[in-house]
């Protein structure tokens, strides 16, 4: 039990990382307040895949129903050939997940997900309009400083600001790094494509520099899609913007009926430069650190930045829960030393996704899919089976 007062927690960013952050606070018993630039709470249109390692968290932060009401439960992940739509590789998801790792795998509009955060959050939990441009952190406190003049002073701040960070910017002076593609992301009616959503699957098909994933959201009736097209192509290097289905089709030329069924059905796209960060020594100063995407941002080949956001904010919670008087350093640090090996694994694996699923057609491709159809049951174990709060209890800060 605590004997001093709690410590004024001030997270800045209203994304899916410091939302849940703010939640896994309120439950653990500490107040927080979230400073967020936008006008209004939201999320992109599209989805999210989320790995079991993530929904067991947001079960016991009590979203399940809401989560249950609105998501898709895939039955598997099913790995593609560009040209003629043969099955590389076939991953059990559905019950499988729930079976083997207590939990189940979820596909979901961001927007529900978000609504469901938001919802679950005491009323007045986030200020909105509020762009904070500096963290001055002195030996007692932090004052943020927002664009309109105003100031918040708090114990300790989290920089949940994604991948353009300010906060980052205390702990290391690096830039995000463009990774040479792009992404067409967009939704579709299932309605125009049912021969694709008659079995809930996560569909990824690989060919010669791109790939193209989908699956079905909002209880079955959107599709989303994920396609990376080469840099060079349309959208450069430009962080986001509406995009042309005119120009995707043609990026997908030849490919298989399935994706370009898929394509056809879209009526609207938007495009992203797909940029990420190397791995860094440290997250936290005395009384900052970062999360999710500011801390870690990936590239979104293994479906997992959401979900690793997921996983800092509950095990930071719980170690600013366990802080006592004089501990929020120290509580920092053994949140960082949790998270830090796993989130750099999984930054690494997912660059390294971005050759291994571009390969030319040959003999590396036919290596690769080799391999890829021999999938071990316990493949997945590391990354879905994953407990973070049992790995907190076991953990020795380095
Ligand atoms: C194409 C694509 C597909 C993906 N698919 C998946 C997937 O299937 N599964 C998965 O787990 N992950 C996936 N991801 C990754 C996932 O989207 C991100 O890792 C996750 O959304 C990061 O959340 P975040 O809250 O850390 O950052 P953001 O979502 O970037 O949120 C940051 C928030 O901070 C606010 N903010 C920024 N600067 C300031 C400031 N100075 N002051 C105040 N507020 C500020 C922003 O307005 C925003 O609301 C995908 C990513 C992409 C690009």
């Amino acid at each position: 039990m605590r004997k001093d007062t709690p410590p004024r927690i001030a997270v800045v960013g209203g994304g899916l990382a410091g939302l849940t952050l703010a939640l896994a606070l309120h439950r653990a018993g500490l107040e927080c307040r979230v400073y967020e630039q936008a006008p209004r709470l939201g999320e992109v249109g599209a989805g999210v895949q989320l790995s079991p390692s993530a929904t067991r968290l947001l079960h016991r932060l009590g979203l399940e129903p809401a989560l249950r009401s609105s998501a898709v439960l895939p039955e598997a992940m099913e790995f593609r050939r560009w040209a003629d739509s043969s099955v590389i590789s076939r991953g059990l998801l559905g019950k499988h997940c729930e079976e083997r790792y207590g939990a189940p795998y979820y596909a979901i509009h961001r927007a529900d997900l978000h609504r469901a955060l938001v919802e679950a959050l005491p009323a007045g939990a986030v200020r909105l309009d509020a762009r904070c441009t500096l963290a001055e952190e002195g030996p007692d406190e932090v004052v943020l400083r927002f664009a309109d003049g105003s100031e918040a002073v708090a114990d300790a701040v989290v920089g949940a600001d994604g991948i353009h960070s300010v906060l980052r910017q205390a702990l290391v002076a690096d830039r995000p790094r463009f990774s040479g593609q792009s992404v067409y992301r967009g939704l579709a009616d299932s309605r125009r494509i049912p021969a694709l959503v008659a079995e809930p699957r996560v569909l990824l098909w690989l060919g010669p520099g791109q790939h193209f994933v989908c699956y079905p959201v909002s209880g079955g009736r959107l599709v989303n899609f994920v396609a990376t097209v080469p840099a060079g192509g349309p959208g450069g290097e430009s962080w986001s913007r509406r995009g042309r289905v005119a120009d995707l089709a043609e990026a997908y030329e030849g490919w298989c009926a399935d994706v370009t069924s898929v394509i056809g059905a879209a009526e609207q796209v938007s495009l992203w430069a797909l940029h990420d960060r190397d791995p860094i020594e440290r997250w936290s100063t005395g009384r900052i650190t970062l999360l999710g995407d500011s801390a870690h941002p990936m590239l979104p080949f293994m479906g997992q930045g959401a979900n690793q956001a997921i996983e800092d904010a509950v095990a930071l919670a719980a170690c600013l829960r366990d802080a006592g008087p004089g501990e929020l350093s120290a509580a920092l640090r053994r949140y960082e030393s949790l998270r830090r090996p796993r989130t750099t694994l999984v930054q690494e694996r997912s660059r390294g996704n971005s050759t291994a699923f571009h390969l030319p057609d040959g003999a590396a491709q036919r290596e690769r899919d080799a391999a890829m159809g021999r999938p071990a049951p316990e493949g997945q174990d590391w990354l879905h089976g994953y407990d973070v709060e049992s790995a907190l209890t076991s953990h020795q800060p380095t």
